[in-house]
């Protein structure tokens, strides 16, 4: 008999022959509540199982190794980034952790894009190099420096965020899997921005994906959570068998509210692109407007690349205004609408300002060096009506001028 996950794998769905993405998101991985027939995957809100003799389980022994709640929102997710496995846990960052701690020894390296969320810069420069894990922030948008990087020192595997918090700087993942293969590495994909709905890492090569389903994949703002996927049987062996070693798994309420909200996630992620595309043409022709990065505008110094791994612009805008920083925060503390918040990725219109809050830990020079300037503003646009985010966006423009 195989291990509690090893057995979950084995649980067939109904409907596990359905493959278009939105149906996929709606079925896939439930399992209709066996005593009552409840349509959806209940809240097995429980530590333990019942065994029904020494070493005979039905597949759950205890709620730190899997829970079915858990297991279904495992499936699904899987079946969305179409791959074979998934393991979730209590945030995306304790995701990144477990993929540290299973694949990575003391002495080992690994390459990791300049640009990524100032949470992983911090897991890697404060929390792991002290056991002697060494990271390089390279530009992996440039081809050069990643084949440069790789040849310098070997890396046991290449992180990518692409587009990156908060730059949206892309990373081409074809030819970023194909130069990390090459170089004997694994290539790890940050889908969170886009999320399985817009861009595909699988079919481009990738070896593990990884979300903060925190973001778009809950999408209401609701839990904090996140996910490793895989096709590789023994990675995601070794990911089960790390999560219950440490306790990183995600409890049984969130991994239900998650199960709910990413039902919507076709329809939410098309939304928010076409709303996020309105306020973007918007914001590039405002005058006091000075730069503009969104990947789904031909003005996007990317936007060839955006348009071969993405299907469209996703929902995040970053932004500068004349009058630098102090401009900056006054349009942040004008928005009326817009929530001046952390997060990313939910229904709400959320605006941040990197510098000082998600990339706050980024030592300055290393913000600098990605290009996170102190005037850059960040918009994660939600479901309003775009026309109204425009006319708090307007306003708050106004106000950014400040007294003459
Ligand atoms: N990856 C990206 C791209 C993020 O933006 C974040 C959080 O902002 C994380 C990972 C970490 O996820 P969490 O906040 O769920 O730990």
């Amino acid at each position: 008999m195989g291990t509690a996950v090893e057995q979950l794998a084995e649980v067939q769905h109904p409907l596990s022959n359905i493959q278009s993405f939105d149906t996929l998101a709606l079925h896939a991985g439930a399992v209709a509540d066996p005593t009552t027939g409840a349509l959806l995957t209940p809240i097995y809100q429980t530590t333990t199982y019942r065994q029904e003799a020494v070493g005979k389980d039905k597949g759950f022994t205890y709620s730190r190794s899997a829970n079915p709640t858990v297991s279904a929102l495992e499936r699904r997710l899987a079946a969305l980034e179409g791959a074979e496995y998934c393991t979730c846990y209590a945030t995306g960052l304790a995701a990144t952790t477990v993929l540290c701690l299973a694949l990575l020894r003391n002495g080992d390296h690994v390459v990791v894009s300049q640009a990524v969320y100032g949470g992983t810069v911090r897991l890697f420069n404060q929390v792991l190099a002290p056991f002697g894990v060494t990271a390089e922030f390279v530009d992996t948008a440039d081809e050069a420096a990643l084949r440069d990087a790789l040849n310098a020192k070997p890396a046991r595997f290449v992180f990518i965020e692409t587009p990156a918090n908060p730059t949206l700087k892309l990373t081409d993942i074809e030819l970023a899997a194909s130069i990390a293969h090459e170089a004997n590495a694994l290539l790890v994909v940050d889908n969170t921005l886009l999320t399985p709905a817009l861009q595909r890492p699988f079919e481009l090569q990738a070896d593990v994906v990884l979300h903060s389903t925190t973001k778009f994949i809950e999408g209401h703002n609701a839990t904090v959570g996140g996910a490793l996927i895989t096709s590789d049987a023994e990675l995601h062996e070794s990911f089960s068998f790390t999560r219950n070693a440490i306790g990183a798994i995600q409890s049984p309420f969130p991994a239900w509210l998650t199960l709910q909200g990413v039902k919507t996630i076709g329809l939410r992620m098309a939304q928010h692109s076409e709303n996020a595309l309105q306020i973007a043409r918007f914001l590039e022709t405002h005058p006091r407007v000075t730069r503009l990065l969104y990947p789904g505008l031909q003005s996007f110094p990317q936007f060839e690349l955006a348009r071969k791994q993405q299907t469209s612009g996703g929902a995040l805008i970053a932004f500068e205004i004349e009058g630098g920083v102090e401009a900056g925060i006054r349009l942040m503390n004008s928005v009326e609408l817009c929530a001046l918040a952390e997060n990313l990725g939910s229904a709400e219109t959320l605006i941040t300002h990197p510098a000082s809050m998600t990339h706050a830990d980024v030592p300055a020079a290393q913000r600098e060096a990605a290009g996170i300037s102190d005037g850059l503003v960040r918009l994660s646009v939600g479901l309003e009506n775009p026309i109204d985010v425009i006319r708090d966006l307007s306003q708050a423009l106004a106000q950014s001028k400040g007294a003459k």
